[in-house]
């Protein structure tokens, strides 16, 4: 099928001579938003229940994490190779010492050929990053970093805890030590319409990221923002105002920049609002589908 942009099925593919999956680990990490350190409470989107598939529990090593991940994808092809996504609450808060412990032991996994970490931009320092870049020489290794808005009046009323300026730090050091450096960016957060998500994009664009995942603000049943929807009703994009945004905005950023995904989907019974009932693959038919110049217009 024809793309319309650097989609990372096809760029993971051009890095390995075999087929390779994510496996989700919770290893037990809490986030300084939460645990006080820098805030209570936590993102006001944020419950970390939406991020883990069955097989992931943090009360199991990363070891038998990755087993039970493994024994799920092999139902589907025996002939994967996997990377161990780090992927629950903050994955660079620890020790460095505990963080190599943890990493080195999925690295250690029969089939386990590279790293996805997810962290905030403020929980890494020069240290931890010199240790990345050695990593990365001897495996496949992506940092990946929850950026959500370059707004640092957004990044204030979602109680993020840290500003754009930040990020970009992050995101730099990580780059320049020729890492690959993912970003997460949220659509449609409370104070940001169509005008300010397009504004955004070319400031997205210049960051030296390799990765682009790009989500759709969902509301979350237990969070603040479920609180704040529930007294005062924000405007939440229906599938066709995302698509057409999703379609200019993708217009505004560099053409190499790698897309991972564009929607996300938080279990029916945490959901609130939107509730498309669109899986992550059925969204991306229908966006290739307008992207595609010579489409029908039915
Ligand atoms: S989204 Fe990430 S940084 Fe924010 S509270 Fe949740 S785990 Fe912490």
């Amino acid at each position: 099928m024809e793309q319309y942009y650097n989609d990372f099925g096809t760029w993971i593919r051009q890095k390995f001579p075999y087929r390779v999956q994510k496996i989700s680990i919770d290893a037990g990490f809490s986030c300084p938003n939460r645990d006080g350190r820098i805030g209570k409470g936590g993102c006001i989107f944020c419950d970390n229940r939406t991020f883990n598939p069955t097989y992931c529990d943090h009360k199991k090593t990363v070891t038998q994490q990755l087993e039970d991940g493994k024994r799920f994808f092999e139902k589907k092809y025996t002939d994967m190779k996997y990377l161990a996504y780090f992927q629950s609450y903050t994955n660079t808060y620890d020790s460095v010492d505990h963080l190599k412990a943890l990493y080195e032991e999925a690295l250690a996994v029969k089939d386990v050929v590279g790293l996805a970490i997810g962290t905030r931009p403020d929980c890494v320092n020069e240290e931890l990053l010199d240790y990345f870049e050695a990593l990365s020489h001897r495996t496949f290794l992506i940092v990946e970093y929850g950026i959500e808005s370059c707004n640092d009046k957004t990044l204030e009323l979602i109680n993020r805890g840290h500003n754009f300026a930040c990020t970009q730090w992050a995101v730099e050091e990580t780059a320049k030590r020729g890492i690959y450096v993912g970003g997460h960016i949220i659509i449609g957060l409370p104070g940001e319409d169509a005008a300010e998500s397009l504004r955004q994009a070319p400031i997205i664009s210049s960051l030296p990221l390799t990765i682009l995942k790009i989500h759709q603000l969902q509301i979350i049943k237990g969070t603040k923002l479920a609180q704040l929807y529930d007294k005062e009703p924000f405007h939440l994009y229906s599938v066709e105002e995302y698509i057409d945004l999703i379609c200019q905005y993708i217009r505004l950023l560099r053409s190499d920049l790698v897309l991972e995904r564009f929607v996300s989907q938080s279990p029916a019974d945490l959901l609130i609002a939107p509730k498309w009932g669109l899986k992550n693959y059925e969204f991306t038919n229908l966006l290739n589908n307008r992207l595609n110049p010579n489409r029908s217009l039915e």
